[in-house]
């Protein structure tokens, strides 16, 4: 499955920040994600919190950013709007059109747990009683 290989990535990638940073609690990642990825944002969302469990991002909440498609043309500069596929500029007709904005995916932002945070603070995590 497609998003569950990038969950697996973004997460790592995480957990690997976190340990830098001797983190214990990750709170928020922001990913920006291009609409030219296919990425599916539920189906990330949901494998990303599927493996995430008994990781310092077990409480993280995963935030998606869609980046819509947009691209220039090459000849005329003219600014394209991808949300269509585009193959001609419709400015000067030139095929010289190339994809500028919409490929993204990568972490934007992690919000960690300050270190030194007094303990109690955050009330008993929900869905953790086994
Ligand atoms: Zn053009």
């Amino acid at each position: 499955m497609h998003e569950l290989s990038i969950a697996q990535s973004l997460l790592g990638i995480v957990l690997e920040e976190a340990a830098a940073h001797g983190v214990e609690k990750v709170l928020r990642v922001v990913v920006k994600v291009g609409a030219f990825t296919n990425v599916v944002p539920d189906s990330l969302s949901f494998c990303f919190d599927l493996i995430k469990e008994g990781t310092a991002a077990a409480e993280a909440a995963l935030e998606l950013t869609q980046v819509p498609m947009a691209g220039q043309c090459r000849d005329c500069g003219a600014e394209l709007d991808f949300s269509e596929p585009v193959f001609n500029c419709p400015h000067c007709g030139s095929t010289a059109v190339e994809l500028t904005q919409g490929r993204e995916l990568f972490i934007e932002y992690i919000e960690t747990a300050e270190p030194d945070s007094q303990p109690g603070a955050d009330s008993a995590p929900p869905g953790q009683e086994v």
